[in-house]
């Protein structure tokens, strides 16, 4: 930072009053800070997420670049993957004139029940920690804002705006603060989100971690911001929060200013967290005073975004080598799977994004297979996920909004061509308390249409004049914004005609928070038997059957945790109908984390594409057709069976959730417990076969790994180097990671890598000194393709610190 930084923000905050400080310290809007003339200060724009950079619309009024979500770009194993995602959303966030991007996410993969599993990296601490640092520093050194999230423990969704979490010291250090301690030390994240749960009786928001270990001991010098609607009292000032978000409103204001003047909450406080501000605003350039210019970054991004869903695609298992499929022996390939039609390229809740257009798998292979091989399509089974906004082509005249007020008489009016609309806050027209939209829709196929919508509040909806709902709606569940981030469903069956128009209305009592509505159709369906008949036959037809599977939004969301890892909504049936009768059955797994797959032994070949972002339907084209490799190597363990999950207690008892497991989470708790999963963390096939040649430990801690591409084809090795210390006079974990490296090869190729491993790899931490400290002695060093196909193993010598 430049000299004379920190006095020159010194006198800044002496020049406002105490009310202008504490104004500052609530964000004006939803997302956005206030402007201080006196300071020169402009405000700063915040905005989600993780996939994508949303701006302050979060309606496609303004698309954005949807990105494989984070569990996807972990699925590379590579860092430079990460920094590139980092490079993506610094050009999107430069486009839409964002400075802070509220990512990337630092939470753990406890349990495969959590319904942000999609937004968080990996099971394990030390990938998560490399992954999101290489994200961070990239966003940063374009000139835009990372904010690490969510500090911390928060790693599941039941209860989270008032669980407790309950973990002991060790397992804090070693496993939820890690990837924060990381990123906070290397890579001097400008902002950090505090949670929404307690720690240890504490509620995050008002947490002595927020100073140390984040501020004394990491040396963090960013800002320190509410997750939303988080700050729970005036109290929470004396804590290390800077800014509570979003405004206007909440607990802060009239409320802080008193609390200073009353003597219970310092002035020095309220200036430390100004000052912190003013530091951000001074890195953004958004002070008068202190001029920065951004570096401009360009980027290709569907480009990008293509190559990072094919390096996310995890090839599970590839029997009798079917794939990649050789196009000069297809005539016919079927296509299955509600899923591969109409994808769920993003998880659902805070970090949904609009992109412009979304590459479905059918869309993919159509445009990769050659011109003579004929593509056929059936569903095969229905997914009871949301029937989509009513999309643009079927609106027969722009969609009207109105917005009234209390009395019904209308303050704005606008079109848009769009049935989905979501406004927030003081985006809300002032005075308006309800909003109609309507618009006349233009069915394209006659039968028993499904029209409804989605939103919460006091609902009226009707088709052709007739009501068909006129009720209050409550949100499935009562968690922090659940009437914006999963709005309710209802929906009618309709008979309707091809090309004879409906006029529809829907009108909303808006819940406080704003509006999160859209009216949404789905076409007619077959039953699903005979759908199910069709897909037999057309499976039967073809030369290869390709279907697509995954969770729906209903089962696998922001704001809720999963019930079991079951795939929804027969989706189990139409694989094992398509599998029998045809024996070259791939298998696509379009989902943001585990899902059982009881029928993988009778399935040539299981990809995962996770939620692969906007081009993901290209990506697995380029993959099924070994035009690219399946780079992906699982950042979790994928269970066989539910019951064999180490950690399947998400809800919390009496408020409370124990992380009774301490640090055996994930893989190394399927180590510990001896129990074989359906495929083990850092596992995945890729189209070529490797051998590892050499390796060599120490003298320092890093090791030297030679490993040779056997196979046929160029391909992508990820080397996993796990850490052991049998005999330890310290309960710890079977096996760790310690590091990591991609190499690529052509057939043939050796090649060698050196990956360092880091000292705190080797260390503990010692709750009697409440420091880390080092076990001297022999720790064994094993390097494997995946942490439990162990290729070799060596040992380095620790000594005393
Ligand atoms: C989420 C955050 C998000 C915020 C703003 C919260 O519900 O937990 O991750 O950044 O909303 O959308």
């Amino acid at each position: 930072m430049n000299d004379g930084l920190e006095e020159h923000l010194d006198a800044l905050v002496g020049k406002l009053d105490l009310p202008r400080k504490v104004r500052l310290l609530t964000g004006e809007s939803h997302w956005r800070t206030y402007a201080e003339q006196a300071v020169g200060l402009r405000p700063i724009n915040v905005s989600d997420g993780p996939a994508g950079v949303r701006g302050p619309a979060w309606d496609n009024g303004s698309p954005s670049a949807c990105l494989p979500c984070p569990t996807a770009i972990a699925a590379s194993w590579d860092v430079d993957r990460a920094a590139a995602a980092g490079r993506v959303l610094a050009a999107e966030a430069t486009r839409k004139d964002v400075d802070v991007v509220l990512g990337p996410t630092a939470n753990l993969q406890r349990s495969p029940l959590a319904g942000r599993h999609f937004e968080w990296w990996s099971e394990d601490p030390f990938l998560t920690a490399r992954l999101a640092g290489a994200l961070v520093g990239t966003l940063q050194r374009h000139g835009v804002a990372a904010t690490v999230k969510h500090y911390v423990a928060n790693d599941s969704e039941t209860e989270r705006a008032t669980v407790d979490i309950r973990l002991d010291e060790r397992t804090l250090r070693e496993v939820y603060l890690a990837p924060f301690e990381h990123i906070v030390r290397n890579e001097r994240p400008w902002l950090v989100m505090a949670s929404y749960n307690a720690v240890n009786g504490t509620a995050m928001t008002e947490h002595e971690l927020l100073d140390s270990p984040l501020r004394e001991d990491w040396g963090f010098d960013g800002l320190v911001m509410s997750d939303w609607h988080a700050t729970r009292s005036v109290a929470a000032a004396s804590a290390g929060l800077d800014l509570t978000m979003p405004g206007p409103g909440g607990p802060w204001g009239a409320a802080l200013v008193q609390a200073v003047t009353d003597g219970l909450v310092s002035e020095a406080a309220v200036d430390a967290k100004v000052k912190n501000l003013l530091r951000l605003a001074a890195r953004l350039g958004a002070l008068d005073s202190v001029p920065v210019t951004r570096t401009p970054v360009t980027v290709d991004v569907r480009r990008e975004l293509h190559a990072a869903g094919a390096d996310a695609t995890v090839l599970l298992h590839n029997s009798g080598d079917l794939l990649p499929l050789a196009p000069e022996r297809l005539r016919r390939v079927a296509v299955f799977g509600e899923l591969a039609g109409s994808p769920r390229i993003q998880g659902g809740g805070s970090a949904e994004v609009r992109p412009t257009h979304v590459v479905s798998p059918l869309d993919g292979l159509v445009a990769t297979l050659p011109p003579g091989v004929q593509v056929t399509y059936t569903a095969g089974s229905y997914l009871e996920g949301d029937p989509a906004p009513v999309p643009p082509e079927m609106l027969g005249s722009p969609v009207l909004i109105r917005w009234l007020d209390d009395a019904g008489a209308e303050v704005a009016r606008e079109d848009r061509q769009s049935a989905a609309l979501v406004r927030l806050g003081a985006d809300v027209p002032a005075g308006a308390t309800t909003v109609e939209l309507t618009t006349r829709i233009v069915p394209d196929v006659s039968g028993t249409w499904q029209l409804g919508l989605s939103g919460a509040g006091r609902i009226v909806f009707a088709a052709d004049g007739e009501t068909l709902l006129d009720d209050d709606v409550r949100p499935s569940h009562d968690g922090p914004g659940a009437e914006i981030l999963t709005p309710p469903l209802r929906t009618f069956d309709v008979p309707l005609e091809a090309g004879r128009p409906v006029d529809v209305l829907l009108r909303q009592r808006m819940p406080k928070a704003g509006s999160a509505v859209a009216i949404r159709s789905r076409p007619p369906r077959r039953s699903a038997a005979e759908e199910l008949a069709v897909a037999r036959e057309q499976a039967r037809a073809a030369d290869v059957a390709i279907v697509v599977v995954g969770t729906s939004s209903q089962t696998e969301s922001e704001g809720f945790d999963r019930a079991d890892l079951s795939l929804p909504d027969g989706q189990d049936d139409l694989v094992r109908a398509v599998a029998a009768e045809n024996p070259n059955t791939v298998v696509v797994v379009n989902a943001g984390a585990p899902v059982l797959l009881p029928w993988r032994d009778d399935v040539a070949a299981v990809l995962v594409t996770w939620f692969g972002g906007q081009e993901s339907g290209a990506a697995l084209a380029d993959v099924l057709l070994g035009h690219a490799e399946p780079g992906g190597r699982l950042p979790m363990t994928w269970p066989a069976r539910g019951e064999d999950v180490p950690v399947l207690d998400t809800a919390p008892a009496g408020g409370r959730l124990e992380y009774g497991e301490g640090v055996h989470v994930g893989y190394r708790a399927w180590l510990r417990a001896g129990v074989e999963p359906a495929y083990p963390f850092g596992h995945g096939v890729g189209y070529t076969s490797w051998e590892l040649v050499d390796v060599h430990g120490g003298p320092d801690t890093a090791v030297r790994v030679s490993v040779r591409n056997t196979g046929s084809r160029p391909g992508k090795q990820v080397l996993q180097v796990y850490l052991a210390r049998p005999g330890s006079s310290v309960d710890r974990p079977a096996r760790w990671l310690a590091g990591f490296a991609v190499v690529r090869g052509e057939p043939g190729e050796t090649l060698t890598a050196e990956i360092p491993l880091p000292p705190q790899a080797f260390q503990h931490w010692d709750t009697a000194r409440h420091d880390w400290a080092v076990e001297p002695g022999t720790f064994e060093v094993s390097i494997g393709f995946s942490c439990a196909d162990i290729r070799g193993t060596t040992s380095i010598k620790v000594h005393e610190e």
